[in-house]
């Protein structure tokens, strides 16, 4: 029986875990759906059976499990404070507590979008930077801060919220309860519904049959290839987007001038288009020093950031 380590991503729709060596090679992987609305405890004996089940897969035990949590955490006791997208908002649910007694080892928990930096910094591109900036773009808009080869976390492990910094004074409601954050401008919901109005109004015929006429086949991934075949008014909604994230990120370039700023996360299939225009627009906003050598890249592990960091947590614990 070889001792191996298990992450899991604990998402608002779907659960994800995966057993990998100490190098943070995944052997196994297996998702789930979280139908959190059957409360958490019914959702935590998901997670344990999930752990369960890629154990005897790969005829091991976990030494250790690493947890992704959208949203707070006590970080020293595992303990949840809150997590907004989950039915109950699992308000101090002693999620570590629970699977160490039902796994019989130790068991961390971390935001998700820290544990995506996280498994950026340890398996993909921030391997090779000191100082490092993480967005990840999805549903919302997570981050991570890494300064000299560590992960900021701060009192509440809530360290690098880079997706709610004010973009614009007056801008739209944020689910976070402010106005005009990056994540209420530049998330997928946001992208997705301007795409979703210019098919509806016309103004995306190239959109409008690569899906077909279905609003619900609109992506950040088809509006990008909508663009590039010729759709100018798709186009200019990414662009006005990626105007959004590179103004966030240059915020964050003169804030801690990185290495690195990876993105990642759905929105980062847009591709080229969002790089290219992101770099431009810091080249623009970040006149106190040359940031040239400030590289911004998109994530190089992909989905795979807050199931990796997970891992990272597990064979690592605290000490990254
Ligand atoms: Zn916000």
């Amino acid at each position: 029986v070889t001792a191996l380590y298990a992450g899991i991503d604990l998402g608002g729709t779907t659960i994800t875990a995966g057993m990998a060596s100490a190098d943070g090679t995944v052997l196994a992987r297996r998702n789930i759906a979280t139908q959190s609305e059957d409360g958490p405890d019914a959702v935590l004996e998901r997670m344990a059976r999930l752990v369960e089940g890629l154990a005897k897969e790969t005829q091991s035990t976990p030494s250790a499990v690493g947890v992704g949590v959208p949203g707070l955490v006590d970080l020293a006791t595992g303990t949840t404070r809150f997590l907004p997208n989950l039915a109950t908002q699992w308000r101090d649910i002693p999620v570590a507590q629970f699977l160490t007694q039902r796994l019989h080892c130790p068991v961390r928990v971390l935001n998700d979008a820290r544990a995506a930096a996280l498994g950026e910094l340890k398996f993909g591109l921030g391997r090779s930077a000191r100082s490092m900036a993480f967005f990840t773009l999805g549903t919302g808009i997570g981050g991570g801060v890494v300064i000299d080869g560590k992960l900021l976390l701060g009192p509440l492990g809530a360290a690098g919220e880079l997706g709610h910094q004010t973009i614009l004074p007056n801008g739209p409601l944020c689910g976070c309860g402010n106005r005009g954050c990056l994540e209420s401008l530049a998330s997928g919901p946001a992208i997705m519904a301007a795409g979703i109005r210019l098919l509806r109004s016309g103004m995306a015929p190239n959109l409008h049959t690569l899906v077909g006429g279905d609003a619900n086949q609109v992506t950040p991934r088809s509006m990008a290839a909508a663009a590039a075949s010729g759709d100018t008014a798709v186009r200019d909604v990414l662009l006005e987007s990626a105007t959004f994230l590179g103004i966030g990120v240059a915020n964050v370039v003169t804030a801690l001038h990185p290495d690195l700023v990876v993105l990642g996360g759905g929105v980062a299939e847009i591709g080229e288009l969002l790089i290219t225009h992101v770099r431009q627009v810091v080249r623009q906003r970040v006149r106190m020093f040359p940031v040239d050598d400030v590289r911004v890249e998109k994530s190089a592990v992909g989905d795979g950031a807050g199931l990796l960091g997970a891992i990272g947590l597990a064979i690592h614990g605290f000490e990254f």
